[in-house]
């Protein structure tokens, strides 16, 4: 079985370097890493591709991540993702977070997310790349954004918001990435059975914690066994299917 991981954290995986042989092991053989903010998104573009092996590839996202908005230098960071956005394969992770701490109740702090977002979007479009997003109680607000700026290419990780939501993201032929959790998460779930295999890819989000385990690309393996599961189809060919996908919305050869 050929796995793609489409997307992970590898900069903040500890021993990463063992952490890869056991992704190979599992028949891993693409990862894509996420950018958070200028520093990671430095790291995925140039130290990642160290961690290569024969038989399993690394490609580099850059973005900005909605919960690193007031973290570092955003105007810094910006000019960084603009100026190498040609350079990486995926804009990610960017998206909107409602959710986030005190984000919820206040409308200036989601106007501020959505502005940053649209500046990734259209960076985004630019390059003709596409997007990896996070959309955390901002489900609708994240498709229709991305949809008005004019992005094809659209992939709304650990997707777990309503149904109606998943239905026009589907419409404008957009993905969802299913993680571990669509072992035990009842919403994930349910975005998991609606969401036609074209439709799909599989991910960990390394290194989240997945019902107290920190994930590694290898648990992968637990996102295709979920969906085979779902979906009641057999793992080969949802292994088959995602990683078909992954080449064609990625643009990638492995
Ligand atoms: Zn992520």
């Amino acid at each position: 079985m050929r796995l793609v991981d489409s997307h992970a954290h590898l900069e903040d995986l500890e021993n990463l370097k063992e952490a890869i042989h056991r992704a190979e092991a599992e028949g891993v053989v693409a990862i894509v890493t996420m950018g958070s903010d200028g520093k990671s998104s430095l790291w995925s573009l140039e130290e990642s591709k160290k961690y290569e092996t024969e038989n399993l590839r690394i490609y580099p996202a850059i973005g900005i991540h909605p919960w690193s908005l007031n973290a570092g230098n955003l105007a810094e960071d910006l000019r960084f993702i603009e100026e190498n956005a040609y350079r990486a394969t995926v804009i990610g992770e960017i998206g909107l977070d409602y959710w986030y701490r005190d984000v919820r109740k206040d409308p200036e702090k989601k106007e501020k997310q959505r502005e940053l977002f649209r500046r990734l979007l259209e960076i985004a479009k630019r390059n003709n790349k596409p997007v990896s997003i996070h959309s955390r109680g901002a489900w609708m607000d994240c498709v229709e954004i991305t949809a008005e700026m004019g992005v094809k290419r659209a992939i709304f990780h650990w997707f777990s918001g309503p149904k109606e939501t998943l239905k026009s993201l589907l419409d404008y032929g957009y993905y969802v990435s299913a993680t571990p959790a669509a072992e035990y998460s009842k919403e994930h779930r349910e975005v998991i059975r609606n969401t036609p295999l074209e439709n799909l890819l599989l991910e960990t989000d390394s290194p989240v914690s997945y019902r107290g385990k920190p994930a590694e690309p290898a648990d992968v393996i637990k996102s295709l066994f979920a969906v085979a599961n779902l979906k009641n189809v057999d793992e080969e060919k949802v292994a088959e299917e995602t990683s078909e996908n992954a080449r064609e919305i990625f643009k990638i050869n492995f």
